[in-house]
């Protein structure tokens, strides 16, 4: 079996990642047989540099053609005052809409060893799993009308606007019910339908969809109490399906729960379950170069990868059992440690996740 990557190391420590990335895939081809192929291309301020465009035209045409694509980061101080097209992060939200990736999955993970990284109780959240799935390409973010005008009195208006159809709910709706099924067969759907016609909506749609799926137990919550049991008691939700907005919130809700962003990946998909894996952390230009950036967020990514595109439940079940074993026997980067002069680095943490995967078998 051959899988066709594009790989997209990005800037900062971006690259570093990303290798890491690669000697995990290294890994579980010598275990498995199956063949990663990688495409390299270039996103962000390096291809800014490169040819002036921080989404080149083969970078995007690469993507069309891969299964999936693993991104480090992107962006830096020095591309802060280029014109906004040209900047790096605009190269990113580019890819995600030429892609058509209105699914994104977040996923608060916490591993029982960091059981103490988090800011809450830990016997609130040891053993915490929830998968939070954001729309991310409709609503608020991008409803029209919107801007700031002055009006006839002199007084100045911002407005926005929050629309979904209901084909955008329904197909996030299907998403969620899929992956509620590969999980724990629970999906919470957060809407604000006490107060927005939009969310009427919502509730509607997910609830047809819910009907042809009825082995998924669906239940409804508004935003403002789902923030609230988040911190009071996450481990009562396994998946939750939300708008933009309210998942822009509760996604770095959930993801705080569980300590350092270090630790967490992300996914964002398409209808043909192209995906785009990367850690939900930037480019962290204070550490670039310096092998301590904790690899972890972005081998998760690419355990969602192997899960969600390509259907490596094997493959991925063996990078979650690595990362939780050197976990549990001490190993820490900088950023999820107590013990500063103990930490490993970017390179030997993901030695430790390999030589894990290679002894797995
Ligand atoms: P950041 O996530 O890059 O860094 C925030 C803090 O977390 C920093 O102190 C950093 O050292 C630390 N950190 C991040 N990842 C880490 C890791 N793997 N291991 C250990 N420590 C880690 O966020 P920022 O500083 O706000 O942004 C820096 C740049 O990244 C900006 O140019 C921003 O636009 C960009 N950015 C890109 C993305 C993306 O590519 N998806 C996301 C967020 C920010």
């Amino acid at each position: 079996m051959t899988h066709k990557l594009l790989i997209l190391p990005g800037d900062g420590i971006g690259p570093e990642v990303v290798d890491a990335a690669i000697q995990v895939l290294n890994s579980l081809e010598r275990v498995t047989g199956t063949t990663y192929e990688k495409e390299f291309a270039l996103l962000g301020g390096a291809a800014f540099e490169d040819s002036g465009n921080p989404l080149p035209e083969e970078t995007l045409k690469l993507a069309r053609s891969a299964d999936a694509a693993i991104f480090g980061a992107v962006g830096g101080p020095q591309w802060d005052t280029l014109d906004r097209e040209l900047r790096p992060e605009s190269g990113l939200l580019r890819l995600r809409s030429e892609l058509d990736l209105f699914c994104n999955l977040r996923p608060a993970t916490l591993f029982p060893a960091l059981s103490d990284a988090s800011s809450l109780k830990s016997d609130v959240v040891s053993g915490l799993d929830v998968m939070i799935i954001r729309e991310l390409t409709g609503g608020i973010y991008f409803g029209r009308p919107r801007g700031i005008d002055t009006r006839n009195d002199g007084v100045k208006v911002g407005y926005n606007t929050l629309v979904y159809d209901e084909n955008e709910i329904k197909r996030i709706a299907i998403a969620a019910f899929d992956i509620a099924k590969k999980r724990g067969f629970k999906l919470c759907s957060v809407d604000k339908a006490n107060v927005l016609e939009v969310s009427e909506l919502w509730r509607e749609v997910v609830s047809e969809v819910g009907s042809e799926h009825p082995e998924v137990a669906l239940d409804h919550m508004y935003v403002d109490n789902a923030a609230m049991q988040l911190v009071r008691q996450p481990k009562q939700f396994d998946v939750i399906v939300t708008g933009n907005m309210f998942g822009d919130i509760l996604s770095d809700l959930g993801a705080m729960l569980t300590g350092s962003i270090g630790m967490l990946p992300s996914a964002s998909l398409n209808s043909k379950s192209f995906g785009l894996y990367e850690p939900v952390h930037g480019s962290a230009p204070d550490i670039a170069g310096q092998n301590v950036a904790n690899p972890l967020a972005m081998i998760l990514s690419v355990e969602m990868m192997l899960r969600y595109s390509l259907g490596e439940k094997t493959a991925a079940d063996l990078v979650k059992v690595a990362v939780d074993k050197v976990l549990s026997a001490g190993y820490r980067t900088v950023d999820i440690s107590q013990q500063q002069s103990l930490c490993l680095g970017t390179r030997e943490m993901t030695e430790q996740v390999c030589v894990n995967i290679e002894n797995l078998i």
